[in-house]
């Protein structure tokens, strides 16, 4: 599990919701595109066909707004055809027009978006998984530490699975590591992999 690549496609009006879904996700050891930030650097949309070519997974983000958007569709429809899996997640079922009807997704909750993320990584998680190598069979995140002066890197490996992530994160049991060389230690949300604190070092 590195060096994957996630294509999210969804409509504009959405990014803001998309970048808050997908924030945590980013720490991991993969590619994470977004669309519209993809277009915001100075591509157009239609250029994104590329970067959609190199993508391992795809994610259609549906909703009322991507349903009124030409370019959800183009994109499942040209992922779909290059033979890249499409990850819908949508608001309701009935979202999955045209390509992606039959294909089960994760639900977005407006309401809940830290269970719409724990969603989200379970099937990433099971669709990304076989690609890792055997060696690392863990998702992990790896960051630099942050107590001043330190800077060693410092890796949060995920040992439990998605349920037993979820267990702890109703028991409200935080994910910890710490860095080797200042012993700060890092508290992680075991639902959303998100930053929660960090605490202690010399
Ligand atoms: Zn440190």
């Amino acid at each position: 599990m590195t060096g994957e690549q996630i294509f999210v496609s969804h409509a504009p009006a959405d990014l803001e919701l998309v970048q808050e879904l997908f924030s945590t996700v980013k720490n991991f050891p993969f590619g994470v595109h977004i669309a519209l930030e993809e277009v915001e650097s100075g591509r157009s949309r239609k250029r994104l066909e590329g970067r959609l070519a190199n993508s391992d997974l795809v994610v259609a983000v549906l909703t009322a707004e991507s349903a009124k958007s030409q370019w959800i569709n183009q994109e499942i429809g040209y992922a779909l055809a290059k033979g890249i899996p499409v990850l819908p997640l949508y608001e309701s079922g009935d979202l999955r027009g045209g390509f992606v009807t039959e294909i089960e997704g994760v639900t977005l909750d407006r309401e809940n978006l830290s269970f719409t993320v724990f969603n989200l990584l379970c099937r990433l998680r099971a669709e990304l998984a076989p690609l890792g190598a055997l060696s690392v069979p863990n998702w992990y995140i790896r960051f630099p530490c942050t107590l001043a002066d330190c800077g060693h890197p410092v890796t949060l490996e995920l040992e439990e699975g998605q349920t037993k992530l979820w267990k702890r994160y109703e028991h409200g049991q935080l994910l910890d590591v710490s860095c080797e060389v200042c012993e700060s230690t890092y508290y992680f949300d075991p639902a959303t992999i998100g930053f929660v604190r960090r605490e202690g070092g010399i």
